[in-house]
């Protein structure tokens, strides 16, 4: 008898996606575009815990020059994507980063403007691969790290 076990692959969890913008309250500038599963306020609080334990990532340099710092930060849902995988919730993410291109999502204007990003995890890729970036080893562990509170 064969008793080789049989491998199913896990059906991928399906959750609540949001697609969310952080705007600059004095000016209405739509700095950084993110995903989550959790509410927005969780987002909003793990992104403030976030900026005391990174302060040197791109978005808590940015959110230090807004005068109030985080007061003067706004939390708004652009897109609720409903029941999906983490997958669609990236793809829907990627998509809209370059539809607004924020600042704090390309490393620099210059950079920008031949769409390459360096990414936060320490890897350079081109915006049209964000969504495979997003996927790989090292951007994934880098989140975790992130995400290990
Ligand atoms: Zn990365």
């Amino acid at each position: 008898m064969d008793q080789t076990p049989v491998i199913v692959p896990a059906e991928p969890e399906l959750r609540h996606g949001k697609i969310y913008g952080l705007y600059n309250k004095l000016t209405d500038e739509l700095f950084y575009v993110g995903s989550t599963f959790e509410t927005l306020s969780v987002r909003m609080s793990r992104h403030k815990y976030n900026s005391n334990v990174h302060p040197n990532r791109n978005i808590y340099k940015h959110v230090n020059e807004i005068i109030g710092g985080w007061q003067n930060v706004e939390c708004r849902q652009l897109k609720d994507i409903g029941l999906c995988d983490k997958r669609t919730k990236l793809r829907e993410e990627n998509d809209l980063i370059i539809e607004h291109a924020p600042m704090c999502n390309m490393k620099s204007a210059v950079r920008a403007r031949n769409n390459t990003i360096t990414c936060e995890c320490g890897k350079t890729y081109n915006v049209k691969n964000k969504y495979r970036h997003d996927q790989s080893v090292k951007h994934v562990n880098y989140e975790m790290q992130l995400l290990a509170i």
